[in-house]
């Protein structure tokens, strides 16, 4: 089967797909004044979704991460599930989520298809999270965390962006955690975008210490699979969970990428933080137009660069994550 490879030999089974630019909470670092994007075009409609799925799924399409904005508030997110899980080569349907849904919905979600989720739980203390995401769902967010287990997905995964002077203290509150639950939480770098310059500044931090106090308390790292992602993974007998580190920062964090993204309305982006999207809605359309989008993707994928230029400062036409699917 054809591969989308790109000049430096890299293989892209995995996409991520926007499925709403829109989002109901106000994290610190990403939408701090809340969603303001009325007078967009509508988000792909499931029909467009599906024929994007079947291109992609023609040039070796194996995991798919649906995400945003904040994909749950889609009403026929359920339908949309079901569409991808049926795209034909497709091992792994994903979601990423900021999880006010999830303790209501997550069972039909797993029903409908979906396969693996990542929550997004910045603080495991209820006013912190309030501080940073605007929302004051913390104890519906750990039920929901705790269905999604009894629920049996094939991953629950929590994502916790390291933020210097908001939660950078709370690896004991994490290990008390992890001990009974088989999930794992990642820290991920603050990475900075077109609209975050200040707040960068003010609380990006380098997961190094953290891994020094990982390995310290007896964590060790684990050997990297060829699909795996960016993640560095750590684990310790004594506890069911894993700790991850994601480090966009750190020297060859892109030579092993192995995604691309689609926006909400149908932009291919082949980097988080490049300097351009590629529409592919028109080519979404009719069925019969489906050798037209495998050529466009084929033919779009020597353009993509060997790395992100954020050593540089240069943040693409990112403002926000919301606005590309982070
Ligand atoms: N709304 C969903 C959520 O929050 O999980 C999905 C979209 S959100 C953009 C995806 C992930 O990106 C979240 O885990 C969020 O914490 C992370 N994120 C957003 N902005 C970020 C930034 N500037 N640096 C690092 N991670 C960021
Ligand atoms: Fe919304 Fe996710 Fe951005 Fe938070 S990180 S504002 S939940 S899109």
């Amino acid at each position: 089967m054809a591969m989308l490879t790109d000049r430096f030999g890299r293989c892209f089974p995995y996409l991520r797909l926007s499925l709403i630019e829109a989002c109901n909470f106000r994290c610190s670092y990403c939408l701090p004044d809340g969603y303001r994007g009325c007078g967009a075009p509508p988000p792909l409609r499931v029909d467009e979704i599906r024929r994007l799925l079947a291109g992609f799924s023609a040039l070796g399409l194996r995991k798919l991460r649906l995400t945003g904005g904040e994909p749950t508030l889609r009403r026929d997110l359920t339908e949309i599930i079901a569409t991808a899980a049926a795209t034909p080569g497709l091992q792994r349907v994903a979601m990423t989520t900021n999880g006010c849904l999830l303790e209501r919905h997550a069972a039909r979600w797993r029903e409908a298809g979906l396969s693996a989720i990542n929550v997004s739980l910045d603080s495991l203390d209820p006013q912190r999270f309030l501080r940073i995401t605007g929302h004051d769902r913390h104890a519906g967010l750990l039920r929901g965390i705790d269905r999604a287990l009894e629920l049996g997905f094939a991953a629950v995964k929590l994502n916790a962006v390291l933020l210097r002077g908001l939660n950078d203290d709370e690896l004991p509150a994490w290990m008390d955690y992890l001990r009974d639950r088989p999930v794992a939480v990642r820290f991920i770098e603050l990475m900075r975008t077109g609209d975050n310059a200040d707040y960068f500044a003010r609380h990006h931090l380098r997961a190094e210490a953290l891994e020094r106090q990982l390995v310290e308390e007896g964590w060790t790292l684990q050997p990297r699979g060829p699909s795996d992602g960016p993640a560095r993974e750590y684990a310790h007998p004594h506890f069911r969970g894993r700790i991850g580190v994601i480090a966009p920062y750190s020297k060859d964090f892109c030579t092993g990428c192995n995604r691309l993204r689609v926006t909400a309305q149908g932009d291919l982006r082949l980097c988080l933080f490049g300097e351009f999207g590629i529409p592919l809605r028109p080519l979404l359309q009719s069925d019969a137009d489906l050798p037209h989008l495998v050529g466009r993707l084929t033919g779009q994928m020597t353009l993509k660069q060997a790395g992100h230029g954020l050593h540089q400062g240069r943040t693409g036409i990112t403002p926000h994550l919301a606005s590309v699917g982070g």
